[in-house]
């Protein structure tokens, strides 16, 4: 009886040693499966990291591209950050007789954006900062000048029974009249016939 007891009480003994083993088996399995768990997340983290980083920075350059300057105002672009000096040229015929252009037109004080140097010469159209299209609207000059030009009227001469005003680019007929915006070496006719 006392031999069967002590046995057993030995057997449950070695029984719960055996368990808490298998116990801490388990725990120590556990804690190396969290560990796995949690370097797996960090790579993971770090990848997000990695490639995140550039991925974000590539995206946040080509909004900038997007959002610059040159194209944020949409129907008026800049053409020029610094500045242009260009040179058309032009010349108005009213019903055969050539208008004579003066001399220092926008020379003044200030210099306006386009001016002339020269009598019947070519037109300087400077300017010394960032240029937008609309700048060199050929409406600027005349503006400078204070003397009326577009589709219906070349100074006093309007559209009617005594003539037409017409436009020509580089010998093409153009419509766009004092819209047109200007470029470097351009040769503008204006008449009236
Ligand atoms: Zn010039």
């Amino acid at each position: 009886m006392n031999d069967d007891v002590e046995s057993d009480g030995s057997a449950e003994q070695r029984d719960s040693k055996g368990l808490r083993k298998k116990q801490r088996r388990e725990e120590r399995s556990a804690a190396q499966e969290k560990e796995r768990l949690t370097t797996k997340r960090t790579k993971k983290v770090r990848l997000v990291v990695l490639w995140g980083i550039p991925i974000v920075l590539v995206v946040l350059a080509g909004w900038a591209i997007v959002r610059s300057p040159k194209t944020n105002e949409g129907d008026n672009p800049q053409i020029s950050r610094r500045g242009i000096h260009w040179h058309p040229e032009i010349s108005i015929t009213i019903k055969g007789e050539r208008v004579t252009i003066p001399a220092n037109i926008g020379v003044g004080g200030l210099k306006a954006d386009t001016h002339t140097h020269n009598v019947n010469d070519r037109i300087h159209l400077e300017i010394n900062r960032s240029v937008r299209e609309r700048d060199t609207r050929l409406a600027k000059f005349f503006d400078t000048w204070s003397k009326e030009f577009n589709s219906q009227c070349i100074f006093e001469s309007c559209n009617g029974e005594e003539g037409t005003v017409k436009m020509f680019v580089n010998g093409e007929e153009n419509f766009d009249f004092e819209n047109y915006l200007m470029k470097d070496g351009d040769r503008i006719e204006i008449r009236y016939e």
